[in-house]
């Protein structure tokens, strides 16, 4: 963890939030390469989950919300979590980290103090703002503990909007915010974080719901293991009863097994028909679905898919890391590496090789006016490098992942091929330039 960590700060992944003021606990900012890596990992997120499919919209909703819609949801009384202070420092801790709790005790132990905690009482999550110019108590809002109420509350409006058939999904990425009691092991438990989740809506049906949740539970094992997760590292774990959520009729993990043990990465729920009687019956709005084939109506039962961005994505790099001889190699998939290809000139000061390479660098950078795709041209994340001598690029580009490397030589001069080199096999050959579009495509597919 702690290579990661390092290896994130020094080449732009991860950086400490607010760190020329001291830092503030629970937050990261995520630099040029972490900034590359995050959106191919949400990208990726969206078109498995949204574009490839018929029946699943995506939204995009506030961060701000009504309070009411916290109080419907139960999460202004029951978002808690078990806190206990330590009365010697006035620290604070989840009263369920016996770790965290043990090891701080020691800390007072070796210094003589003593070691006495208050006893456990319930911390809300919530993180309260204040919005707009009215007095204190009229402006209090919260920064949303999850994203999934933004579905919820808009429910009628995609039901009025698109018209959808049931069972359909709406699905959406978005900032979370808890205030964490005991933030840390890196990007794990965050104050700031996003989440990317499907609410997924069915028929009230005991039998159809529990298979369409086995579908999903398959779905989102499959999309770890697809991006190159090792599937020995990952499995299903089934919350017991007193462990789920209020709401929940049945909840399970997939997990990871970490250097701090085998951690949640998300979960999966059967949240029945919770979030919307609650919120039709706060609103007072009939959020009802009639269903035209079987002329009835209903409110549906919801599965969720719920996972987060930063946790997983540190998962991804714990894994994605191998020390070889004579390098450090992250081994992500070619789809969430922040580059996917670099381009060197062999020597820095031969003007012939470096325009030679700059116009494959542009090849591939080329800025589109069209916004979106464009039919016909080969665009992905690359990056230029000419300083030092090759094995220190090729050096270089390991660590970060990026899983190959172009370079033009004086060959490329006579025949117009350039060496591409593989990030993981570190083997070489040539390519013809006017071959390496389709070389790439082929390989990222
Ligand atoms: P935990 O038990 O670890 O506090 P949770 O069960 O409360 O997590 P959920 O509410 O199910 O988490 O949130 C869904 C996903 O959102 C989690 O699987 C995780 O990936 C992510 N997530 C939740 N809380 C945090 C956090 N504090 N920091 C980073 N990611 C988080």
């Amino acid at each position: 963890m702690d290579k990661i960590v390092s290896l994130a700060k020094r080449r732009g992944f991860i950086y400490p939030g607010s760190e020329i003021y001291g830092g503030l606990s629970g937050t990261w900012d995520y630099g040029p390469l972490g900034a590359e890596l995050k959106f191919n990992f949400k990208q990726q997120w969206w078109e498995y989950m949204v574009l490839r499919r018929e029946n699943v919209f995506g939204i995009n909703a506030s961060i701000l919300m009504s309070p009411k819609v916290w109080e419907a949801s139960g999460h202004t009384a029951s978002f808690t979590d078990p806190l206990v202070e330590c009365k010697t420092c006035h620290e604070r801790i989840r009263a369920d980290f016996d770790e965290e709790i043990r090891a701080h005790g020691e800390g007072h132990k070796a210094k003589k103090e003593k070691v006495d905690w208050t006893e456990p009482r319930k911390f809300n999550l919530l993180v309260e703002a204040r919005l707009g110019a009215v007095e204190e108590s009229k402006s209090t809002v919260y920064l949303r503990g999850e994203i999934t109420q933004g579905v919820h509350v808009n429910f009628k409006n995609i039901l009025d909007s698109m018209h959808p058939k049931i069972p359909f999904g709406v699905a959406q990425i978005g900032k979370a915010f808890r205030n964490e009691i005991t933030p840390g092991n890196f990007t794990y438990r965050l104050r700031e974080f996003e989440q990317m989740e499907l609410q997924y809506y069915v028929r009230p049906e005991e039998k159809a719901a529990a298979e369409v949740f086995e579908f999903w539970k398959e779905e989102r094992m499959k999309w770890y293991i697809g991006l190159g997760l090792n599937k020995d590292r990952l499995r299903f774990r089934e919350h017991a009863p007193d462990e789920r959520a209020h709401y929940a009729r049945s909840a399970w993990d997939i997990e990871y097994e970490t250097p701090f043990g085998w951690k949640e990465a998300e979960g999966i729920h059967n949240r029945g028909n919770w979030d919307l009687s609650q919120h039709a019956k706060f609103s007072g709005e009939d959020l009802s679905y009639f269903d035209p084939e079987v002329k009835d109506r209903f409110i549906p039962w919801v599965i969720e898919t719920s996972c987060g961005v930063e946790r997983p994505l540190l998962y991804f790099l714990l894994d994605a890391y191998h020390e070889e001889e004579g390098r450090v190699v992250l081994k992500l998939h070619p789809r969430l590496a922040p580059y996917k290809v670099a381009v060197f000139p062999l020597l820095a000061n031969k003007p012939q090789l470096v325009e030679k390479a700059r116009q494959i660098y542009q090849l591939f950078k080329a800025p589109s006016s069209l916004p979106g795709r464009r039919a016909g041209k080969f665009q992905v994340q690359v990056m230029w490098d000419d300083r030092g001598n090759i094995g220190k690029r090729y050096y270089s580009q390991d660590e970060i992942g990026t899983p190959w490397c172009v370079t033009v030589d004086f060959q490329t001069l006579e025949d117009e091929t350039v060496t591409v080199r593989d990030r993981d096999s570190m083997k070489q050959e040539r390519v013809a330039a006017k071959d390496l579009e389709s070389y790439f495509a082929e390989r990222l597919q």
